[in-house]
């Protein structure tokens, strides 16, 4: 029977895992969620996991009182993740959000396991190492990124050298056609409406200022290793077709289906093979049109930002990741609004380019932190700054 562990099982990509898998059909080894320790204990019991982790200590109590009887061991914290991704598993999904996806999937990793990566800010914050990691133990990294599954199945069969271009859509998020002055203005409720997928907070947000897409231009090029200039995105509002690979003789191959994260992740747990996977089928008569149009790098100057990192790599992606993480909480928070995100990111990157070597490449986890710690840094101070202008 195959083992199967979850990291960030709570939220919108883990509960889609968790709904392609019938317990006592899979040995469930780890689970793992935030601070909504009752919809992680209920989901421990129904797979029978071995263990289930809070990311946050002081929620470990609860955790044993709703787990009580069940046979399902209880943990809490960081370190107790780390320990959760060193019980081996075949297959692993990284769903954490955020940098704090990286070091358990990395750890995954040392175990030789299949990951499917659905946390994107592992190949942004620290591509290399990653991929790196999983070579050197014989390991396997399938990309769940609904564009990069679709951009990974384009390419099946197909010899790399042949590739011209990369093309990864983006929906455009609820302000697409929203005029400069009204995105200043957006309100968290505002930006967190997002048209087509049904997603977590974070990246919700992340959709509505493109920089969800600017992590997926980073991913692409360090996922799949093309050159930045054969990496494009276009902004296609219905999301049906999720991304294209041209090859040197004029052929593109696209990838089609409904928004719905369960094929992505059901493909990456059926791979190599085709499975079933339960998502609505396309309908082409039914689909009135589908349209693309050239993104706007002044309304969305992540995109711009993303191909500074593409050019620089090294500790950039980190640095980047984690000032828009900062950026985003300020938003979250009112604090900033809703342009200041990207103008944060922008005074990150300029002011870590004279301090840190960032195109140096990061060789350990613990390089990547240190640089993720001083951009945040950064990140707090352009954001208090931007608070007392306002
Ligand atoms: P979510 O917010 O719905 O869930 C996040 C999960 O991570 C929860 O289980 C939460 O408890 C846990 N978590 C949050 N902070 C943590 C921390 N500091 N330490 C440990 N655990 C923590 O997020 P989501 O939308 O499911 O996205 C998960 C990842 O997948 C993100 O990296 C996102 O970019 C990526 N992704 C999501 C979608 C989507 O449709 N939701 C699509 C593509 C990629
Ligand atoms: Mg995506």
């Amino acid at each position: 029977m195959r083992s199967i562990s979850v990291f960030g099982a709570t939220g919108s990509i883990g509960e889609s895992t968790l709904a392609l898998l019938t317990p006592g059909q899979v040995r469930v080894v780890a689970l793992t969620g935030g601070r909504q320790v009752g919809r992680l204990a209920e989901q421990a019991r129904r797979f029978g996991a071995e263990v289930a982790v809070t990311a946050h200590p002081e929620a470990l109590d609860d955790l044993r009182a709703a787990l009580a009887g069940s046979g399902v061991q209880a943990a809490a914290g960081p370190q107790a993740l780390i320990e959760a991704a060193d019980r081996p598993a075949d297959w692993v999904m990284s769903a954490i959000v955020g940098a704090a996806g990286l070091a358990p999937g990395l750890r995954a990793l040392r175990h030789g396991t299949t990951l499917a990566l659905a946390n994107k800010e592992s190949l942004v914050t620290a591509g290399p190492l990653l991929l790196a990691t999983a070579a050197a133990h014989g390991a396997t990294v399938l990309p769940v990124d609904s564009e990069h599954s679709a951009v990974f199945q384009a390419l099946a069969g197909e010899d790399r050298a042949g590739v011209e271009r990369v093309i990864i859509t983006a929906s455009g998020g609820p302000f697409r056609d929203w005029p400069l002055e009204r995105i200043a203005r957006a309100t968290p409720e505002q930006a967190v409406a997002h048209p087509n997928w049904s997603m977590g907070q974070r990246i919700s947000i992340d959709s509505a200022s493109m920089f969800n897409k600017a992590l997926e231009l980073i991913e692409t090029r360090e996922f799949f290793g093309f050159a930045p200039e054969m990496i494009e995105t276009v902004v296609h509002p219905q999301s049906i077709v999720h991304a294209l690979v041209g090859f040197r003789d004029g052929g593109i191959m696209a990838h089609l289906g409904p928004a719905d994260m369960r094929h992505a992740i059901g493909y990456a747990l059926h791979w190599p093979d085709r499975g079933h996977v339960p998502v609505e089928r396309l309908d082409l008569t039914r689909l009135a049109r589908l349209t693309f149009e050239a993104p706007d790098p002044v309304r969305f100057p992540a995109l711009r930002l993303a191909r500074e990192v593409m050019a620089t790599r090294g500790l950039s992606g980190a640095a980047f990741n984690a000032a828009k993480e900062v950026a985003l909480d300020a938003f979250l928070d009112r604090r900033i609004g809703f342009l200041d995100m990207a103008a944060v990111v922008e005074q990150v990157l300029d002011r870590l380019s004279g301090e840190l070597r960032l195109r140096i490449a990061a060789a350990t986890l613990e390089e990547v932190t240190a640089a993720d710690h001083l951009a945040r840094q950064r990140a707090d101070e352009a954001v208090s700054a931007r608070q007392a202008k306002r």
